[in-house]
């Protein structure tokens, strides 16, 4: 697979470099939505939940946690993300995309402009025709911050059946996705999941036993 990451990747663009010498406007490639403030997990780092950081920033203090963007305006930014010719959009917070009430008609709405999808998610509502949606997008991406069951809750201020229901909805969406669909997880590191704490020393072995039991679900 070649690298996606790759530093070379603007010269795919080489109108639109034409038209930053010539100091022209164009729309952008890929825009990062943020469809709500919402969100049902209460990560302490976080400046979106309701975790024990909550009035400790001003940043936090600022933000309207119910927010979201109301359906008429988010039809039409998808009008207009199709018009200008977006190719690729990333659903994240915010708060948890999943928790948009219109995210499936916002996500078919954006299929039919043919752009790219692709989300950031905490995985709890990832199931029925909101995972569906999202079969065949680029990437999805699960925020799990750890791979023991009571470090993971006290880590994002939910109960442990969470976990369980996170575990269970990203096994069923790797069996479900389309192939070039690129599942994954990410830690946010800190004191209580560190490297000598929890985060890899943990997911190594979460790793190693479902490939035994059959495949690792995530990477085959
Ligand atoms: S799941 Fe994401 S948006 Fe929600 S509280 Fe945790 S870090 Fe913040």
């Amino acid at each position: 697979m070649a690298n996606p990451y790759s530093s070379l990747k603007i010269f795919h663009h080489r109108d639109a470099l034409d038209k930053i010498r010539r100091d022209e406007q164009f729309a952008p490639f890929y825009i990062r939505l943020k469809p709500t403030n919402i969100c049902n997990h209460h990560c302490s780092y976080c400046t979106y939940g309701s975790g024990d950081t909550h009035n400790k920033t001003d940043n936090r203090n600022n933000i309207r946690h119910t927010d979201m963007i109301p359906r008429e305006k988010m039809r039409e930014i998808i009008n207009d993300m199709g018009d200008m010719g977006v190719k690729a959009v990333t659903f994240s917070g915010g708060g948890e995309p999943l928790t948009y009430p219109h995210i499936v008609e916002a996500v078919n709405m954006m299929k039919e402009r043919s752009i790219d999808l692709s989300l950031i998610t905490n995985g709890q509502l990832l199931d029925g025709e909101r995972a569906e949606a999202f079969y065949n997008a680029k990437w999805l991406r699960v925020s799990f911050d750890s791979p023991n069951p009571s470090e993971y809750a006290a880590l994002r201020g939910i109960s442990e059946s969470s976990f369980h229901k996170v575990v269970a909805n990203i096994e069923n969406f790797a069996r479900k996705k389309e192939p070039d669909c690129v599942l994954g997880v990410n830690f946010v590191v800190g004191k209580a999941n560190s490297l000598w704490g929890g985060a890899v020393r943990g997911a190594v072995p979460w790793h190693i036993a479902r490939k035994r039991s059959g495949g690792c679900l995530l990477c085959g």
